[in-house]
């Protein structure tokens, strides 16, 4: 089989030719279809994180371990299936969940695998989908994706997982005007799910018009070009003068943190998201003056997949898919992400 692999830290990706593998016991053989290029990729490819005040996380200091095939967004065909698993044979069209968890930590204990204290996800820790085949290590990691299209599923694995579960966590205070900053691939789909399943006024934010217009498209009632240094105050009109309720940042880099900080009314809910880094400091006592939350969000579990399969199954969800590449042109994908040249996703058709 033919993979894209990271050999280090931006280093061009290298295309290496290895045996397929057979599966064996619980394993499934899946041939790779379509796989999401996701800005996690590029954060890998980079070598880590920008921790603030120039330091930085090394994914290698996370687990990670080079060489690495990337591609956590998968979907695909089963090719082969080993002796024990049932419900799935060759032919059948499936979607991966990749944020595989050690399965006996109390997290992956309630079923809450992507955050686990040992993880294992595809595309990070083991072999992902930039790829012609992914080895799935167990059949449960697999849902079928009965008529969905397999390009716009391969999103509910990551953007639109993460969305989801970050537009239900600011959704706990029943807000009516929620902002979402970033309208990339994983904010256009946080816009479509707030639109779903919130009854919030949904402002989005980002420093780019056709993002923008977008992120309207897909159901925003607002939209801001956050290079207006007036955003701020816009948005506090925008919300009665007293603030958003909720804020999910996308980005999470010291000038969206800000920004959602600076916008959040009393009994606030602030999810950040995003892993562009950075750190800021804050006034602490408007923290408890104003009673507000602030909370993470990482990826979903399998459960929120298979919810939102559902939601794209009926149509209520939509994954923009804009730019199509060959694994011969993994790397092109990376820079074109990173040089903000993607609207939506693009994805690697192996
Ligand atoms: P993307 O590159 O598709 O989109 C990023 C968007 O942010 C772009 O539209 C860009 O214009 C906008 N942006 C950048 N800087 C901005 C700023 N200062 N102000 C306003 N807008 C700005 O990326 P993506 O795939 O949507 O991922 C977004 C982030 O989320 C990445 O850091 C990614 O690694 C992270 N991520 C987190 C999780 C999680 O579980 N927490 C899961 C997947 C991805
Ligand atoms: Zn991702």
């Amino acid at each position: 089989m033919k993979s894209a692999q990271i050999t280090g830290p931006n280093e061009p990706l290298k295309i290496l030719e290895s045996n397929t593998p057979r599966p064996q016991q619980n394993e499934v053989l899946v041939k790779v279809k379509a796989v999401g290029v996701c800005h996690s990729d590029l954060h890998l490819w980079e070598g880590g994180y920008d921790l603030g005040d120039g330091q930085f996380m090394k994914v290698t200091d996370r687990g990670v371990k080079y060489p690495v095939t990337p591609g956590h967004e998968i979907v695909g065909v089963v090719d082969d299936v080993g002796d024990g698993v049932t419900g799935f044979s060759k032919g059948d069209e499936v979607i991966v969940y990749p944020w595989i968890g050690c399965g006996i930590c109390p997290a992956c204990k309630v079923g809450n695998e992507n955050l686990c204290d040992a993880p294992k996800s595809l595309g990070v820790f083991q072999d992902g989908g930039y790829s012609d085949y992914t080895l799935v290590p167990n059949y449960k990691y697999l849902a079928k994706l009965n008529g969905v299209n397999p390009e716009t599923a391969t999103s509910l694995a990551c953007s639109g997982l993460t969305a989801y579960n970050a537009i239900k966590k600011s959704n706990q205070n029943s807000p009516a005007f929620l902002v979402i900053i970033g309208a990339g691939g994983l904010g256009l789909m946080g816009v479509q799910i707030a639109k779903a399943i919130t009854r919030a006024k949904i402002i989005c934010v980002d420093l780019d018009d056709q993002k923008l217009d977008t992120a309207k498209k897909m159901g925003a009632d607002f939209i801001l070009n956050s290079k207006d240094p007036d955003t701020s105050q816009k948005i506090l009109s925008i919300c009665d003068n007293k603030g958003a309720d909720s804020v999910v940042d996308f980005v999470n880099a010291p000038p969206t943190a800000k920004l959602g900080l600076s916008v959040l009314r009393k009994r606030g809910n602030l999810v950040l998201v995003g892993l562009f880094g950075g750190s800021i400091e804050m006034s602490l006592v408007t923290i408890p003056l104003k009673s507000i939350t602030i909370q993470g969000a990482y990826t979903g579990n399998y459960n929120d997949m298979v919810e939102l399969l559902e939601l794209a199954k009926k149509g209520t969800i939509n994954p923009i898919i804009s730019k199509r590449y060959s694994l011969d042109e993994a790397n092109t994908a990376l820079e074109d992400l990173k040089a903000r040249k993607i609207l939506g996703r693009a994805v690697i058709n192996p």
